[in-house]
């Protein structure tokens, strides 16, 4: 008897599925919380975060009563923290109101906060058995493949023409199993830039390969230039005690630590920050010498930050925040203050890496 494409994906996917810890858990809340740590992340990145997260908070309502700072400090380096503080807000609204227990119906997940349309259906499907289709990069690669359809990634067109495609091959109760075979193939065979079509077990149904048009699916959206943003940070210190700010709660690296910062020009505008820092802040410093030079890629820029030692010329408005520098490490930050935050700590403030 011959194999339907999703009868041949789902074997393949019982034989060779990834041991990833979230699948040996059904919970709904371990499957939230994995889905929303893999967004823009690399699973063996996520899987260390995820074995420490579940320790420390092993159900909703243990998230919702732990504090912000603790929250975010355990989500430090795995970025974009907006999804940390999505979660601890959602598992609080749902203790007030769903009882303590994620809901299932995906118009209640999708108003909470963090949660979209792929988490949404992901948690349906993974957590509740529900027939949906989790659509996410990783499938809108293979399904633009197999389905030989010349779309762009990304686009809503594409995302509605591949959700029902996938649909229609979706076997009545497994959307759990379809969903996570379809995702082990776009990480295992149906690679970005080399898929291994000779190995793959739906190679029979792919009409890309049929046709000769893997190479060309999906389709290159269209491109846009990454600038390239300047920043000066300043190393403020007494005695053992480092100057620290906290950023706004929403935005970039919102409620994280940093070192008094602001955007330049370029890097010849560093002789400019301090009255910069005067004007905007209140902040009165003066140039002593430079610490180092960083660099890290954010989603939307890159960022070139040169870090200085500065003196104090008039005392800090409170907004900023006198720090023992042994005790730097309890404050959650993003990279770029980090490996600051380190060199100090260690007192070897120089010779930055890449980050
Ligand atoms: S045959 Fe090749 S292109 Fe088609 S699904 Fe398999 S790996 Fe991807």
């Amino acid at each position: 008897m011959e194999l339907s494409l999703s009868q041949a994906l789902l074997e393949w996917y019982r034989r060779h599925q990834r041991p990833l810890p979230w699948r040996q858990r059904s919970d709904p809340y371990a499957v939230w919380v994995a889905e929303i740590m893999l967004q823009q992340t690399r699973v063996e990145t996520v899987i260390p975060y995820f074995v420490r997260w579940m320790e420390r908070f092993p159900d909703v309502n243990s998230l919702a009563q732990a504090s912000e700072e603790e929250v975010l400090r355990l989500w430090e380096g795995l970025g974009y923290y907006q999804r940390a503080r999505n979660l601890w807000r959602a598992a609080q609204r749902i203790v007030q109101e769903h009882g303590g227990k994620l809901p299932s119906r995906l118009n209640d997940l999708r108003h909470l906060p963090g949660i979209g349309d792929y988490t949404a259906a992901a948690i349906a499907a993974f957590a509740f058995g529900q027939d949906e289709v989790a659509l996410d990069g990783n499938l809108e690669r293979v399904l633009t493949r197999l389905f030989d359809q010349p779309l762009p990634a990304g686009s809503a067109k594409t995302r509605r023409a591949l959700k029902a495609l996938a649909r229609q091959h979706l076997p009545a109760g497994q959307a759990a199993e379809y969903n996570q075979a379809l995702m082990d193939l776009g990480a295992i065979i149906c690679l970005p830039l080399s898929p291994r079509c000779e190995v793959c077990p739906v190679e029979t149904f792919c009409l890309a390969r049929a046709h000769g048009t893997v190479s060309e699916r999906p389709l290159p959206r269209a491109g846009r230039a990454i600038p390239l943003r300047f920043q000066f940070i300043a190393i403020v210190t007494a005695g053992e005690k480092v100057l620290l700010h906290r950023r706004p709660g929403r935005g970039l690296l919102g409620g994280l630590w940093e070192f008094p910062s602001l955007f330049i020009e370029s890097e010849e505008a560093v002789q400019t920050a301090p009255s910069v820092f005067a004007q905007e802040y209140g902040l009165h410093l003066e140039l002593r010498s430079p610490l180092g030079r960083l660099s890290h890629a954010y989603t939307h820029f890159r960022l070139q930050a040169e870090a200085w030692h500065c003196d104090l010329l008039a005392p800090a408005p409170p907004n900023f925040t006198w720090v023992e520098r042994v005790e730097l490490s309890q404050y959650p930050m993003g990279k770029v203050a980090r490996q600051i935050a380190r060199r100090l700590i260690a007192q070897q403030p120089t010779d930055f890496e890449r980050l």
